[in-house]
């Protein structure tokens, strides 16, 4: 099985299945039909909630990506595409284990366009849930389905060999929030979340080197050009490879 058809299953061409709750039950279908173990998990009475695969010991490398979508829209770039390169590593790690990778489907993240309470994002349901003050690493994918340019942050301490990579120059989508929120520092001694900025938690999306200062590319990803037209196969081949050699790397303790 390839990842464009995990993502097709994902993103059905009937706009009456592009919806949240049929998103959350193809990946549980696709999981299963993987034989993949995972585990459902809700928050705050069920507002949020998210898939994990766990190898190994739970959440101490994460990789993440949200499989909610903006109402009318197919969703396979914001955020089919990230979700269908993160079943295509659940099934690699599979049959190559690595020590102690969760791998998360997080509700909830375009919540924040305008509606929607902030404690029911899926990412930070996960930081606050879950996340222990020693967790390693936390990659999230956002938008990574187009291009060949990997944008990141200016500080950031992956190893790009073999892949083009740059700066976010702006925010290419508003999905920005789900960094801040995913890298909610664990809860201190007084049992508060802090929202300061984690360095361990990072934001992963793709762009053509044209685009990467588009407005119109950022109008884009949330509207009706969000959609299987605009999808890249070599771009879903790109990450999964490259999020599959990531997760085999041992991340240096910070
Ligand atoms: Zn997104």
């Amino acid at each position: 099985m390839k990842i464009i058809d995990f993502l097709e299953q994902i993103c059905d061409d009937d706009p009456s299945n592009w919806r949240n709750d049929y998103r959350y039950s193809q990946i549980i279908k696709i999981l299963k039909e993987s034989d993949i173990k995972f585990e459902e998990v809700q928050y705050n009475n069920g507002a949020a909630k998210n898939i994990y695969v766990h190898y190994g010991k739970p959440f101490v490398n994460i990789f993440g990506a949200h499989y909610d979508i903006v109402p009318n829209v197919q969703g396979a770039l914001d955020n089919g595409a990230s979700i269908a390169e993160l079943i295509g590593l659940a099934i690699n790690l599979k049959e190559h284990a690595v020590d102690d990778t969760t791998i998360a489907f997080l509700d909830n993240e375009e919540f924040l366009g305008g509606f929607g309470d902030i404690d029911d994002v899926g990412s930070k349901c996960m930081a606050q849930n879950e996340l222990k003050d020693d967790y390693k690493r936390s990659i999230i994918l956002d938008v990574c389905a187009r291009g060949d340019v990997i944008l990141t942050r200016e500080d950031c301490d992956i190893d790009f060999s073999g892949y083009k990579h740059d700066v976010q120059p702006m925010p290419v989508t508003d999905d920005w929030v789900i960094n801040s929120t995913v890298g909610l520092i664990p809860k201190d001694k007084n049992g508060e979340a802090s929202m300061n900025r984690d360095d361990r938690s990072l934001l992963l999306s793709v762009l053509p080197k044209s685009e990467l200062k588009s407005r119109d590319t950022w109008r884009m990803l949330h509207t009706s050009d969000d959609n299987m037209g605009n999808v890249n196969i070599d771009t879903l081949k790109m990450m999964t490879s490259f999020i599959i050699n990531l997760a085999h790397e041992t991340p240096q303790k910070s």
